[in-house]
């Protein structure tokens, strides 16, 4: 049975183990089974799934999956938790622990569907953007981030917390916040409000675009300066290559106000500003 959320054995476990929390790493432990529950529910993982897990900590998020899923892959940098990992997975022969650092791993070659973590925070958007880009055939990420961070991924347009993140993750992925966790369901204490995100991968994009890496320049370049207009932030925008005319002339032709700011366009309003250009 899954026992290691229950806070006095997180402690036991530290103790025995005589482990020291590093914060360069975003070691804040996961102690609420409740919390726990929702993961495992919004992440929807059955007997077919193979999970890659980000930073396992000392197991207690492993445990919940392995008693779900087929397999397990968890991959973690903190070489002082694989002892500990070993030790408390070791009923499960379908949990693979991996001693490295997520992001110089090549997650393409583990075979997994579906990803889940209570994310080191430090890391955050590079893991999501790296795995939405690299377009690996996941059904879904189902992560704890900070509360901000999961607001910035689901906002939409027109609200203070819609930006280039929204975007980019609504492109490749459909929000959804399974729960909002405060500080005190972690060992030791957050400074910030957390929240469970998934994202549910779209089978195909939302939005046609004929070229992806310049739309995104334009989406980089539009929210660089949030209070200038959209035309001006394009206009000064260094890697943009683009005639100040083309981009006019754009704009008029989608019927958007000249002194719009870039805040107020949808996902397909920048996708079809980028086709025009
Ligand atoms: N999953 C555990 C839980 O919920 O209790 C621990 C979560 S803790 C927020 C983040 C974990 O990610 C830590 O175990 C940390 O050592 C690990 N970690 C940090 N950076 C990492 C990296 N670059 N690659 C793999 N693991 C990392």
């Amino acid at each position: 049975m899954p026992d290691l959320v229950d806070p006095k054995k997180t402690i036991e476990v530290i103790q025995n183990n005589k482990f020291v929390f590093q914060k360069r790493f975003g070691q804040n432990f996961l102690i609420d089974a409740h919390v726990l529950n929702k993961i495992i529910d919004a992440a929807e993982i059955g007997p077919d799934d193979t999970v890659l897990e980000i930073g396992p900590g000392i197991g207690t998020m492993t445990q919940a999956l392995a008693e779900n899923a087929k397999r397990v892959v968890a991959i973690e940098i903190d070489e002082n938790l694989i002892p500990i990992l070993n030790e408390n997975l070791e009923q499960y022969d379908n949990v693979e622990i991996i001693n490295r650092d997520v992001m110089k791993t090549d997650i393409a070659s583990l075979g997994v569907n579906k990803v889940v973590a209570n994310l080191p925070y430090y890391i955050t958007t590079p893991i999501i953007m790296g795995l939405l880009e690299s377009r690996i055939a996941l059904d879904s990420i189902t992560v704890m981030v900070q509360k901000e961070v999961a607001d910035r991924m689901k906002a939409k347009a027109g609200t203070k917390d819609y930006g280039a993140l929204s975007l980019a993750v609504q492109y490749y992925a459909e929000p959804y916040i399974a729960a909002n966790v405060p500080q005190n369901c972690f060992m030791p204490r957050p400074n910030v409000g957390s929240a469970v995100i998934r994202l549910k991968l779209h089978e195909k994009t939302p939005v046609n675009v004929k070229n992806e890496k310049q739309m995104f320049r334009i989406i980089r370049a539009a929210f660089n300066q949030r209070r200038k207009t959209l035309q001006n932030c394009l206009n000064h925008a260094e890697d943009l290559n683009i005639d100040k005319e083309d981009i006019a002339r754009a704009l008029r032709e989608m019927n958007i106000d000249e002194n719009i700011r870039g805040e107020a366009l949808s996902l397909e309003q920048f996708a079809d500003l980028s086709n025009r250009i």
